[in-house]
């Protein structure tokens, strides 16, 4: 019999409403010594089976993978790919000439709770952030071949997201294909980006901002723009295309900086009006008098847990205000967190905090979520990680 773990009683009901996580305080017993990344039966007090899932040592014990009693072999996980890249080609995402980086598996937003996969041109990019991911990444890896033939290689790069403490020995690298190469160029919207998996954060690219990336292009003809936490310049380069007089990209790691500078000049050549700084966004805010017509605020996450969620507030509310108080009248500022602790109202009331500090007249344009290729699940809403706000500032 598979190991299992019974409910504390009562500590069905979230589960009842599909919430995909078991919490260990919730458990009253485990039963069959589960090793972590194991596939481990979730009962009721009572008894009654109600879901199945990864086992971990930690704050959350358990991941669902299915509400329904079945066999988690192969064909299951060809199938959960299939839902996912079925989903990706009604959002027009794959066979699109224009966009060839698309997010192909989202997590919890695909029932697949601990596993992203990223897809560039035809490579595809897999982070694990759980034990049983990591265990079962050759079956990923086998269901991403079957379900999509067009893919031509397969890289693994779980090290730097897998648990520390489990103790896995991570290293990344090919699961499939040829090995060797690091970096494609890929179309987002037409425009080029150069990204490097191997050695770029994440999988390689910020595929969430692309409808962001779009609206900003929508708004920057002739305005002399400040793209700051640029990374590879994602937004530079849709404001240039869409005609900003100036764009001035800055983020505190070099190699971010020659990654802007490289993709605007893989798309305009080197004689566009662009300028890389490397330097602390903080630092470049408060030492600089000069003015702008729009700002980009797209900062890592500051609030990693909520432990820290109060500095974290600290920092967006003082990155916002002076952002604000640089902005020329009729200026826009695009401002985000991707925070997953921070919610969408406390977002908003700190950057209502900013305007009030910087003592501008500021308008809500838009409201600015992720992308429908990092779906939320509607019984998981802390799915929803990605927000901002485009601002009017008078
Ligand atoms: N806007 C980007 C993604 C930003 S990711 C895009 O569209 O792709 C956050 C970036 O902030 C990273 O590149 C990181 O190097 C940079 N960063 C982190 N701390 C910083 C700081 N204090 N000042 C400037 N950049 C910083």
């Amino acid at each position: 019999m598979a190991a299992h773990i019974q409910l504390k009683r009562g500590k069905e009901e979230s589960l009842r409403r599909f919430h995909p996580w078991i919490f260990s305080g919730a458990i009253e017993r485990i039963a069959g010594e589960p090793a972590e990344g194991d596939i481990v039966e979730v009962r009721t007090h009572g008894g009654d089976f109600i879901a199945m899932g990864h086992y971990q040592i930690g704050s959350i014990a358990v991941r669902v993978l299915s509400f329904g009693e079945l066999t988690i072999d192969q064909q299951w996980w060809n199938r959960r790919v299939a839902v996912a890249a079925d989903l990706r080609r009604s959002l027009g995402l794959r066979d699109n000439p224009l966009t060839t980086c698309y997010r192909l598996i989202h997590g919890e937003g695909d029932s697949l709770p601990g596993l992203v996969v990223d897809i560039y041109d035809r490579v595809a990019v897999v982070q694990c952030h759980s034990v049983g991911m990591y265990r079962s990444r050759s079956q990923i890896a086998e269901a991403i071949r079957t379900v999509m033939p067009e893919i031509e290689a397969i890289y693994d790069k779980s090290s730097q997201t897998v648990p520390y403490n489990a103790q896995l020995g991570a290293v990344d690298g090919y699961l499939w294909g040829a090995g060797g190469e690091e970096s494609r160029t890929v179309l987002e919207n037409g425009h080029k980006f150069s990204v490097n998996w191997v050695k770029g954060q994440k999988t390689g690219f910020f595929i969430d901002q692309r409808c962001n990336r779009y609206l900003v292009g929508r708004y920057a003809r002739g305005r002399r723009v400040l793209n700051t936490f640029c990374y590879t310049g994602g937004f530079s380069v849709y404001a240039l295309a869409q005609g900003a007089r100036e764009v001035y990209s800055v983020d505190s790691s070099e190699r971010a900086v020659r990654l802007a500078d490289e993709n605007v000049v893989l798309n305009f050549g080197p004689e566009v009006n662009h300028t890389a700084i490397a330097a602390d966004a903080f630092e470049y805010l408060r030492q600089t008098d000069e003015k702008f017509d729009m700002i980009i605020l797209d900062p890592p996450a500051f609030a990693k847990h909520h432990k820290v969620l109060g500095n974290a507030m600290q920092g967006y509310k003082r990155l916002n205000a002076r952002a604000l108080s640089m902005i020329e009248p009729g200026g826009i500022l695009f401002t985000f967190s991707c925070s997953q602790a921070v919610s969408k109202e406390l977002f908003r009331t700190t950057v209502f905090s900013a305007a009030a500090i910087a003592g501008r007249k500021v308008r809500i344009l838009h409201q600015l979520t992720q992308p429908a290729d990092h779906p939320i699940d509607i019984y998981h809403p802390e799915g929803e990680y990605l927000k901002g706000l485009v601002l009017f500032v008078e």
